[in-house]
């Protein structure tokens, strides 16, 4: 037996493996606090759940349905974007299991082998290996802390070629809760469509935004773009609804159609369930998601408070998503608890086995001496995990 190379060549989501790590050993006893996926604590808002309670009652729920999506599903979401200001009818949109499997649909509706497509870094971990699976390659376009954690349009024109098809822009990002001020999305839509580069504009973090920055949909702040933008979103992270998997994409219609015929082939209809339960989420109150907010805002400064007091971290303050990105550089080559620590893949591993804490290390997301935690987890929870790193790299002189 022998796997193919496309999935021998395929590296495990870090995420996913450092979140089924910690859940396991928690599982099994170990009191470890999981920083790791970015999961919201809170249950799913009781008016979702309701609606979901009632269409596993209805028997119409207990067939096939289009492969595209539940109709009121696609209206809905379809509404929501012209609210914001765009153009966009219910047939562009093709519902999915989650963000990521939206992503991959459009990966292999738009990427052809040999293709390049940049990928700011640090990046979320399956962009470059979904990006493969398409036959694509991931050209990642590197920022720090010192742009912000943001690239500039000079920086992708840098990295534009004659093969360059797309651009993925993720804003709020993961891992480093950035955010581009309006201007600067819509000076990259105005580059990405004076080159004719299509653009995957990840919004799941959309209604995540903090202080005084505001979130911008390129299509709408740079509408020359519109015609090769895809949207790719989800209810998982405003709605508390990450097992619930639906996500979706809104793309013109010819690479919407594609993306639908893909998915009669691939997987059908999404669960309508959990259709169901989306489409109350999109359609209901919103005071749920506005408490839920204002909690992750205040996590997010205790977060960077406690983050900031020790010694060896040095932390951008996030400003949207729910996570923060610290830089360990000062502590690479350090001994910790006996171990020398060369990499933030050891890092991590020593603040597993020695503080119970899980963290994903920067590898995964492409940059070095770095780690992302998530602060979407209990405040005591939150303030338990940063002492326990604290407590632990106290005496570590980097
Ligand atoms: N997007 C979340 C994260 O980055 C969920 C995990 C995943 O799908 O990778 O943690």
């Amino acid at each position: 037996m022998s796997l193919s190379p496309r999935i021998t060549a395929l590296a495990p989501s870090a995420t996913m493996a450092v979140d089924a790590k910690a859940k396991a050993l928690r599982a099994a006893g170990e009191p470890v606090i999981g920083f790791a996926a970015g999961e919201p604590d809170f249950a799913t808002p009781d008016h979702i759940v309701e609606a979901a309670r009632a269409a596993a009652a209805d028997p119409a729920m207990h067939r096939y349905t289009p492969a595209a999506g539940l109709a009121p599903l696609r209206e809905a979401i379809a509404e929501r974007a012209r609210r914001d200001g765009l153009d966009v009818s219910a047939d562009m949109v093709v519902v999915t299991n989650g963000g990521k499997h939206a992503l991959y649909n459009v990966f292999m509706a738009l990427i052809a082998p040999g293709d390049e497509v940049l990928v700011p870094s640090p990046y979320w971990v399956s962009y470059p290996e979904q990006i493969g699976l398409a036959g694509g390659t991931c050209v990642p376009v590197p920022s720090d802390a010192a742009s912000g954690f943001r690239v500039s349009v000079e920086q992708l024109e840098r990295a534009r070629t004659d093969r360059t098809r797309a651009l993925v822009f993720v804003s709020p990002s993961n891992p480093t809760g950035a955010v581009y001020p309006p201007e600067e999305v819509a000076a990259i839509g105005r580059w990405a469509a004076e080159h004719d580069v299509w653009v995957i504009t990840d919004e799941i973090y959309r209604d995540l935004v903090y202080g005084d920055a505001r979130f911008a949909s390129l299509p709408v702040v740079a509408p020359e773009a519109a015609p090769r933008t895809v949207i790719v979103d989800g209810v998982a992270k405003t709605f508390a609804m990450t097992g619930w998997r639906v996500g979706w994409s809104i793309a013109p219609p010819e690479i919407a159609a594609g993306i639908a015929k893909l998915q009669t082939q691939l997987c059908s209809n999404v669960n309508n369930v959990a259709q169901a339960a989306a489409l109350a989420a999109l359609t209901g109150p919103t005071a749920p998601v506005d408490a839920m907010r204002v909690a992750f805002d205040r996590r997010r400064r205790a977060a960077v408070d406690g983050l900031r007091a020790i010694p060896g971290l040095e932390v951008v303050e996030p400003e949207g998503a729910f996570y923060v990105y610290p830089s360990v550089r000062e502590l690479m080559g350090a001994t910790i608890a006996g171990r020398t620590v060369r990499s933030s893949l050891e890092l991590a591993e020593v603040l597993l086995d020695e503080a119970k804490v899980a963290v994903v290390p920067g590898e995964g997301f492409g940059s070095e001496a770095s780690f992302r935690l998530s602060y979407a987890l209990a405040d005591d929870d939150l303030a338990e995990g940063i002492a326990r790193i604290g407590a632990l790299l106290a005496d570590v002189t980097p």
